[in-house]
């Protein structure tokens, strides 16, 4: 266990010593953040035994929230029987075995394999693997580049943060020549004039004249979330995914489908491209596969491409030392038990995601809200000045991260992307919590509509 510490010792001792992800390190130091320090069914509690509500089931991976004991028990028998062992050079281990085979009966049909990495980060790397040895099997080493989207999240190595399209990301490296960015279906800021149905027939074009500027036969895959998490919860247009449909069957092109945060749930079916209606190729999967409880990632692999690179010889030269733990393999069987015994797909599907949508799109009333979105248990807004105009609160994208810190002082963890709100609550929140979120929501948008004088 860890010393007792005063909260404030805690605090200077992470300054001085501990580097966070994706922190302004200057600005934490001034104003640090809070140690989080237990956890229990859908609350986080910091240091002074605050009482917060984790609207965003930790970094979107804790679904069936923080009191899950069978999932530890799991990982406790596992730890005696076998801690780790490695799955190169002919040796596999049960656990792995089992949750492959498992989630190929729960995947749509036509995926048929599995492979396992430590994150989801990994997961993409590994997709770019996959898809290169797919097409050079096949005689066609031109197919290199991978289509994704602006705004897009797909992981921080530097790979799959080339595949992801942040600008501010994109500034702090080289990223790869191979990967090229379209506009995302975000109609409240790229629709203009255009209604929404327009707007989401416009963008998924977008890839057709992609595709048409830089030849099918230079391109392997067109990568993208069913929804865009990290981007700002970005539910696009009900156009946008039939015609991305259209234009990816009439093409000679790979689809990934990241899942790794609409997966498990989260929209209301296994995964977002059931919800959503679209064939990937391959799946990227992560974050909930294990309730968040141990690292593990990987990627469903399609018949198609499973049965290219698995039909000629020689070697697929890539593999993580943690593929396949089977602590994390452990982990996520339990989890998977009980999203199935709980039923908590169908259980979202028909009645959490319904009431959380009904209520979020009520909060489109307040005046500082110029327009939600949502789908299963994702909820998403956008502060405005002028609802008419779409005018920010104020300059600079600042009006977030206020929202966010009055929020979580008032015991709500609400994200702040840019000037939108979002949350991605645990999928077992009760009709009661969801009352509970909107209250918590509606509270901080009235004192941040006072803090900018609305
Ligand atoms: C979080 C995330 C990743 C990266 O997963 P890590 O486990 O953090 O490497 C990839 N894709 C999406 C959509 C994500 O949200």
């Amino acid at each position: 266990m860890t010393k007792n510490r005063t909260t404030q010792q805690w605090q200077d001792l992470d300054t001085q010593r501990h580097l966070h992800p994706f922190t302004d390190f200057d600005q934490y130091a001034k104003k640090p953040g809070h140690i989080i320090n237990r956890a229990e069914h859908i609350y986080i509690y910091d240091t002074d035994d605050n009482q917060i509500l984790d609207g965003m089931s930790g970094l979107w991976c804790c679904s069936l929230g923080y009191s899950q004991p069978a999932i530890a028990e799991a990982v406790s028998r596992q730890f005696e029987q076998l801690p780790y062992y490695n799955n190169f050079f002919q040796c596999s281990n049960a656990p792995a075995v089992e949750l492959a085979e498992r989630l190929v009966d729960m995947a749509p049909e036509r995926f048929t394999h599995v492979f396992f990495t430590g994150s989801g980060s990994e997961a993409n790397d590994t997709n770019i693997r996959l898809v290169r040895r797919y097409w050079d099997l096949q005689d066609k080493p031109n197919k290199r580049i991978i289509i994704s989207r602006k705004n897009a999240y797909h992981g921080s190595t530097i790979a799959s943060a080339s595949l992801g399209g942040f600008k501010s990301v994109h500034q702090q490296f080289e990223t790869l020549p191979y990967v090229e960015h379209i506009v995302d279906p975000n109609w409240f800021v790229n629709g203009g004039d255009l209604s929404p149905e327009e707007f989401g027939l416009q963008a998924a074009r977008a890839l057709e004249e992609k595709i048409d500027q830089i030849g099918e036969e230079n391109i392997a895959a067109f990568i993208a979330e069913p929804i865009q998490g990290a981007g700002g919860v970005i539910v696009p247009p009900d156009s946008y995914w039939p015609e991305v449909s259209r234009i990816l069957k009439a093409r000679d092109i790979l689809f990934i489908s990241d899942e790794v945060i609409c997966g498990f749930g989260r929209t209301g079916s296994l995964f977002g491209c059931q919800t959503l209606g679209t064939e990937p190729d391959l799946i990227t999967f992560a974050k909930a596969v294990t309730n968040g409880f141990q690292p593990l990632g990987g990627v469903l692999v399609s018949d198609k491409v499973a049965s290219v690179i698995t039909a000629k010889g020689g070697e697929f030269a890539h593999g993580f030392t943690y593929s396949g733990h089977p602590i994390a393999c452990a982990a996520a069987m339990a989890t998977l038990d009980i999203m199935q015994s709980d039923n908590i797909f169908q259980t979202v599907h028909d009645h959490s995601a319904p009431y959380l949508q009904k209520r979020w799109a009520e909060l489109g009333q307040h005046p500082i809200v110029g327009h939600t979105r949502g789908l299963g248990m994702f909820g998403s807004m956008e502060l405005v000045r002028n609802k008419e105009t779409r005018e920010r609160l104020a300059p600079d994208q600042v009006s977030g991260g206020v929202c966010r810190d009055l929020s979580i002082a008032n015991g709500l963890v609400m994200r702040a992307v840019g000037d939108s709100m979002i949350i991605s609550p645990p999928l077992i929140c009760s009709h009661a919590e969801i009352d509970t979120i909107i209250d918590r929501v509606t509270q901080a948008l009235d004192q941040t509509a006072e803090y900018f004088s609305v």
